[in-house]
């Protein structure tokens, strides 16, 4: 089992740490040098998977994980969703594929 640290930005993106004071060590520094109301969070992920999720034609996303979800608009990063809520994974976008 990997203990992950991960620091999460308020616009979707992440960083791995390896160790909580490393952790506390980058968020005190992305803090010192944010030149915007960015606002920074630091989480344990036990466990860390990808669940990558595809856009169907109907606008609702499949998740790896068996699941379906639909916006009401946006892309998943405007909706600031960066983990998958069914299985806990961190969300991958999907290239939508060629319809041929
Ligand atoms: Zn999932």
């Amino acid at each position: 089992m990997i203990n992950v640290w991960v620091i999460a930005d308020s616009s979707g993106r992440f960083w791995d740490t390896k160790t909580k004071a490393e952790a506390v060590e980058m968020k005190e520094i992305f803090e010192a040098n944010k030149n915007n109301n960015d606002t920074y969070r630091i989480a344990n992920l036990r466990e860390i998977h990808d669940c990558p999720w595809s856009l169907d034609d109907d606008g609702n996303w499949e998740t790896t994980c068996g699941n379906y979800h639909t916006f009401l608009e946006g892309t998943l990063l405007e909706n600031k969703y960066m983990f998958c809520p069914y299985c806990g994974g961190r969300l991958v976008e999907v290239e939508e594929r060629e319809a041929k």
